[in-house]
């Protein structure tokens, strides 16, 4: 199976090759198998990118609001009309399956484009009377912005970051996980074929070296990341050494508190998507369920139940649930893992290893893998796992539980389980989390912001709040009479 663009980067509305970037493949996780052949950015696309960037941007920050909006919403059908095409792309670099490509990835990035499109002409400033004289405000670009791009969701994650950027008036350059290079490539086509200037969305390619020399270059106003907490670290120290804006989406070890009074199928439901779905890699995930001991046994024998009629296997079938894990690297920390958490004493109720799928040996697959009495000082109710690997802790009391659910360096998400309605809103006020969910798990509409407390990251993202964080406010006061001075 081959999925090799025309170029590894596009850039100035057209696909470019590096001559001297270090090569490196795109894997199938289901087979192994190299799907592309892509080269990092070397330093002359690099500056390329910057010198199209810097052009388009003056002629896209000129473009009425409402065109840039057109723009955004044509891409949008254009993503729309390619979905299927986009999911096989997408399943076939991170190996999540078609059954949730179709309907999660490039259609997300869809109604983000959508969204963003719509919001375009409504983006105006303040008059602010201050008797006789006054001031207003105009919301400005803040210029180049550079994205740097997870492999979990890559071509959502190039409309997240895209979609608010261009809305404002910026470029973006967009260098994806080296793992997923792909579907970003797809998102450049459609914006230049929706009408997008050339240069304002371009896509380089590398390793985390590219992406520091992109934090660090003069030309870019803003990077926004989504990745790991430790390299959210190293991206704000650099940025900050040359005070750059950041926008920070990174990792979490989310709680989801269930309580007696739930419904427990829907509350299962719940625990299932916070867990397995996209195998597990996903940075929201409430990956420890805080359960009531009064429901405790009856809700993990019927989790167990649930959870072994799972279908894992091909993921271009739609009707497996669960693909395999991205890459070898990753099989092999979630499977370390799976190991911690036997010889730290958790009950292994399912899973626990490799799964073997017949026709796909070489695929990196895991059981969907569930253990029960865990302590909050077990590493895996402590440590970001990144696989589907479910850790239920008991509890009695409310405050007892949020405690524990606050004890954490993270604060992506959290969600809670309850008929009560007052104890529901009770709780969530005092969970440190950034995106919350009552009676469900891991919905991310693009009309809600996204974004971490504490080290799960810095700003929004979605919603009307992002704006916030791809634009600059000038204000501007207008004297109507004469200038007093002292002398
Ligand atoms: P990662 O941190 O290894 O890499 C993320 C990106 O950063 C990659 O594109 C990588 O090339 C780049 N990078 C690495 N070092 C860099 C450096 N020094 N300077 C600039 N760029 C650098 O993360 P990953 O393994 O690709 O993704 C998994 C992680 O992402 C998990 O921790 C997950 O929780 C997190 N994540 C967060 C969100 C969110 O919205 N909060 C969404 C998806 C994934």
């Amino acid at each position: 199976m081959r999925a090799q663009p025309q170029a590894s980067h596009y850039i100035g509305g057209t696909y470019q090759e590096s001559q001297d970037g270090t090569p490196f493949d795109s894997l199938y996780p289901a087979t192994g198998e190299v799907i592309a052949q892509i080269r990092s950015a070397d330093d002359a696309v690099i500056d390329e990118a910057i010198r199209t960037a810097k052009e388009g941007q003056k002629v896209w920050a000129a473009t009425a609001p409402a065109e840039r909006g057109r723009v955004l919403r044509r891409a949008a059908e254009i993503l729309r009309e390619r979905n299927h095409d986009l999911s096989v792309l997408e399943t076939l670099d991170t190996g999540k399956p078609l059954q949730e490509t179709l309907i999660a990835d490039a259609a997300s990035g869809a109604d983000c484009l959508e969204y963003y499109g719509g919001l375009a002409a409504t983006l105006t400033g303040e008059h602010i009377d201050l008797g006789g004289s006054f001031a207003y405000t105009k919301r400005e670009p803040l210029g180049i912005c550079f994205g740097i791009g997870a492999w979990n969701y890559p071509i959502q994650i190039a409309c997240w970051k895209a979609a608010p950027a261009l809305v404002c008036g910026n470029a973006m350059i967009f260098k994806p996980s080296e793992v997923t290079p792909l579907s970003a490539l797809k998102l450049a086509e459609a914006l230049t074929e929706a009408g997008l200037p050339d240069g304002v969305f371009n896509v380089i390619q590398g390793f985390g070296d590219v992406g520091a020399k992109l934090v660090a270059h003069p030309a870019i106003s803003k990077v926004s990341l989504t990745g790991s907490v430790p390299t959210g670290a190293k991206v704000a120290a650099l940025a900050g050494e040359h005070l750059k804006k950041t926008t920070l989406e990174l990792g979490g070890k989310s709680p989801l508190i269930v309580f007696d009074d739930a419904d427990i199928e829907n509350a299962i439901s719940a625990a299932i998507n916070a867990n397995f779905y996209s195998t597990g890699q996903i940075c929201s995930n409430g990956t420890r369920v805080f359960v009531h001991s009064a429901i405790k046994d009856r809700f993990v024998a019927r989790l167990a139940e649930r959870t072994s009629s799972a279908v894992l296997g091909d993921p271009l079938d739609e009707a497996t649930n669960i693909g395999p894990l991205v890459s070898k690297q990753q099989l092999d920390k979630v499977l370390y893992y799976m190991q911690v958490g036997q010889d730290e004493g958790a009950r292994l109720v399912c899973g626990g290893g490799t799964a073997n799928v017949d026709s796909l040996p070489d695929g990196y697959f895991v059981q969907p893998t569930v253990f029960a009495n865990v302590t909050d000082d077990m590493r895996i109710a402590r440590e970001e796992i990144f696989g589907p690997v479910l850790s239920v802790l008991d509890f009695d009391d409310e405050n007892d539980v949020i405690a524990r659910a606050n004890d954490t360096e993270f604060g992506l998400a959290a969600g809670v389980f309850t008929k009560d309605i007052q104890r529901a809103h009770r709780v969530i006020d005092q969970l440190q989390a950034g995106t919350c969910w009552i009676n469900t798990y891991n919905l991310t509409p693009i009309e809600m912001p996204f974004g971490g407390y504490k080290k799960s990251g810095i700003g929004r993202e979605n919603g009307h709040a992002a704006i916030e964080y791809y634009s600059q406010i000038k204000s501007v006061y207008v004297e109507m009479d004469g200038v007093e001075a002292a002398f």
